[in-house]
């Protein structure tokens, strides 16, 4: 165990400085006209959960994913912390990523102490101009998390600076401003979600839920809120566990298909067939596209 908590550290050190291309396993996408897509959670599930069936279908068709998590996760749950549950979760996060096609990297901050500084915002700001992104996803700044909202309003922050030569001339600017989407989410105040896009992720399903499975530290122990009582050590219990959370998740993505039906009209010359979907809504502050523009960016449509 010691050995992992050394290479965690080794390859989270110091992400103010943070250089996409000098992290382990990270592989720089070529310019080979493929959409390149960073999308920014954050925990070690948030992204794989918003948008982990949307990333499946733009690997499917060769596009560039990277899934970053913003913290380490490493109070979140409810009986180890600190380390050992950083790497636990970094390990979980990886075969979710392999399952799902796409790449990921997890940054050195600690769980629930997100802020929104003027280090982080650069942080943010040269992440996405390394991957030189086309399109940009996270949640929205009034999320029921701090990490969550703080993250949001990073990524907000960013949305115009990466196009700002001298601000953080260490990376160059972007002279195309990305497309900055939110995820879906219920909060009301002081606006509710109204998505843009919405995704039918049928043909991915089966692989999100295999993904968030190999969650369990998350999932099926409960994170932060769970108990030894979730996930007792027989067999027969555990497989039940496992099918419930399993189960839970796919109504959840039957419900935003579901609650977006009218909008998937938009995507789909079938929208009742529908079973599993995910929503997007475009942030105000970086490029804005207009309708053709769009459906190349979710090319998923088949109107
Ligand atoms: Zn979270």
């Amino acid at each position: 165990m010691l050995r992992r908590i050394l290479v965690l550290v080794t390859t989270t050190f110091a992400t103010t400085q943070l250089s996409l291309a000098a992290i382990d396993g990270v592989k720089m996408p070529p310019n080979d006209g493929k959409l390149r897509i960073i999308a920014f959670g954050a925990h070690p599930d948030d992204c794989e959960l918003q948008v982990g069936g949307t990333a499946a279908r733009w690997a499917k068709e060769g596009h560039h994913v990277l899934l970053v998590s913003v913290t380490n996760g490493d109070i979140g749950h409810w009986r180890e912390a600190g380390g050992p549950l950083a790497v636990r979760r970094k390990m979980e996060v990886q075969e979710a990523h392999k399952i799902l096609g796409v790449q990921g990297v997890i940054l050195d901050v600690h769980d629930g102490e997100l802020l929104p500084t003027l280090e982080n915002r650069r942080m943010l700001t040269r992440l996405i101009r390394e991957w030189k992104a086309d399109l940009v996803l996270s949640h929205r700044p009034n999320d029921y998390h701090p990490d969550h909202r703080y993250t949001g309003v990073l990524v907000q922050d960013a949305a115009y600076m990466v196009t700002v030569p001298f601000f953080c001339p260490d990376v160059p600017h972007l002279t195309n401003n990305p497309v900055f989407f939110y995820y879906a989410d219920r909060f009301e105040k002081p606006n509710p979600f109204d998505p843009d896009v919405v995704v039918n992720i049928d043909s991915v399903m089966e692989k999100k839920l295999d993904a968030l499975g190999v969650m369990v530290s998350q999932f099926a122990e409960g994170g932060a809120n769970g108990s030894a009582s979730l996930l007792p050590p027989e067999p027969d219990k555990q497989k039940a566990r496992h099918k419930q959370v399993r189960d839970g998740f796919a109504r959840r993505y039957q419900g935003v298909a579901e609650k977006f039906r009218a909008k998937l009209g938009d995507w789909t010359s079938e929208p009742a067939q529908v079973k599993h979907a995910e929503a997007f809504e475009i942030c105000e502050y970086g490029s804005q596209p207009n309708a053709a523009q769009l459906k190349k960016l979710f090319p998923f449509s088949d109107k």
